[in-house]
């Protein structure tokens, strides 16, 4: 099944339930703009290679563009597609003011050193440097970029079109960047799954977690719910995986990839486990938090797991979520799981905007505060329509494009 696929069984049945016309489906199903360009560099050998990039506008209809830039070997256009509708869906359940956009280069970062990957990302702004801009288009990191990157593409941007922080988001704290950005996808990971614990009537100490991956998302989502008294039972990431009943502590794991790398590989205190096994543990929540389509129908009915939070993009793919609303797990998907990132981005944003700083700590209570609403309104639309909190999300987010759509006139 292609991505963009997947997300449309999803917005098929939001349309369904919101009553759309056809005409508007199509209308908020086609991409605004997409863009591929040629990215020819010299590696440090002195050999020319040409890397191929994407960037595709989906939806403006509340606000700029927003969406992150990802480096990854399997990057093409219909996934970069995908991603970028979902992100349409994502900004508008939390209701910030932008649109969807997602970007990508094909190739491996591992594969390349520094200064290669900084001529890759500065030749791509140089190739769509009239496409971006604060109130046009913002890039953000993804999968195989970062926070040095994001300065990269700052400073290659104002070449162009002078001094404009707010052209990027997820800068080095540094360079026009902010405390708390890093941390709010991995902080709302862990601040929604508390939320939904306690729609459930569940008690939050003592909660079972398992948790595939441990970057920057895992970490912080690692963190949060160790200190609300959550047990991560099972741990793991690229290298290995890892099951303790009694509950790992978090301090040490974070100890122990500091000092390997990220990597989890030769870590005590827990069994070796396979990856297949930490998504089928015995917990009461799991946290897919590496890669999408890691739950697909083959594997699906192992998962033991009565709450899954979609802390990736898609890592349940749309089988696996039709077998799990048919048993009745919870899944609390991806376009309000890990929205914390962008919502942080949109602060960065503002801030930069501003030339002002607010500082971590209103930072963490605006973050809470948008989530946390963002949250009740999915739950109470999938209680009160009886479709699963995806369904809701989406409902939530398609109907708050559709709406703008309209009111900004279409023809
Ligand atoms: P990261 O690169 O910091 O960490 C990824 C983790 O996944 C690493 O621990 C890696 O070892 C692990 N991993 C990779 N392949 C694996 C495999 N086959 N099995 C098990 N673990 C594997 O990435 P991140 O920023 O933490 O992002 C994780 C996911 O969350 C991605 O899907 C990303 O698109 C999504 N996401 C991230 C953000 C953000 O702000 N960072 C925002 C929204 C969504």
């Amino acid at each position: 099944m292609r991505a963009t696929d997947a997300t449309r069984i999803y917005f098929d049945r939001a349309a369904d339930e919101l009553d759309l016309s056809p005409s508007m489906r199509t209308l908020l199903q086609t991409a605004k703009r997409e863009v591929r360009v040629k990215i020819p560099i010299e590696r440090d050998s002195g050999e020319l290679v040409t890397f191929v990039g994407y960037r595709v506008q989906h939806n403006d209809a509340r606000g700029p563009f927003k969406g992150g830039l990802r480096y990854h070997p399997q990057v093409d256009l219909d996934h970069i597609r995908a991603l970028a509708a979902l992100m349409t869906w994502k900004t508008a359940v939390v209701d910030i003011p932008y649109g969807g956009a997602k970007g990508g280069v094909a190739l491996d970062p591992a594969s390349c050193s520094t200064r290669e990957l900084e001529r890759v990302t500065r030749r791509f702004v140089d190739a769509t440097h009239d496409l971006f801009g604060p109130d046009v288009d913002i890039p953000a990191p993804d999968m195989g970029t970062n926070a040095d990157m994001m300065a990269w593409i700052m400073n290659q941007y104002g070449k162009y079109h002078g001094f404009a922080p707010a052209c990027v988001t997820g800068k080095p704290v540094e360079y026009h960047g902010i405390p708390g950005r890093e941390e709010a996808t991995g902080r709302g990971v862990g601040a929604l799954t508390l939320k939904l614990l306690g729609r459930l009537g569940r008690r939050i100490p003592g909660t079972r977690v398992a948790l595939q991956g441990f970057g920057n998302v895992g970490t912080h989502a690692a963190k949060y719910l160790h200190d609300a008294e959550c047990r991560i039972v099972a741990v793991g990431d690229a290298s290995s995986a890892f099951h303790n009943p009694e509950g790992f502590d978090v301090l040490t794991l974070l100890r122990h990839a500091r000092a390997n790398g990220g990597r989890l590989a030769g870590l005590d205190g827990g069994d070796a486990i396979t990856g297949a096994e930490l998504l089928a543990c015995d917990c009461d929540v799991l946290i897919p938090a590496a890669l999408g389509g890691v739950i697909t129908a083959a594997n699906a009915n192992a998962v033991r797991a009565p709450i899954i939070i979609e802390a990736a993009n898609e890592p349940v793919d749309s089988e696996a979520d039709a077998l799990f609303s048919a048993r009745g797990t919870i899944v609390l998907p991806d376009i309000l799981a890990n929205a914390g990132g962008v919502t942080a981005s949109w602060f960065e944003w503002v801030q930069n905007r501003q030339h002002y700083q607010w500082g971590i700590n209103r930072v963490r209570q605006e973050l809470d505060r948008i989530l946390g609403e963002a949250f009740e309104q999915v739950w109470q639309l999938s209680q009160s329509r009886q479709v699963s909190p995806r369904t809701a999300a989406y409902m939530l987010g398609v109907g708050r494009v559709a709406r703008a759509t309209v009111l900004g006139g279409v023809a």
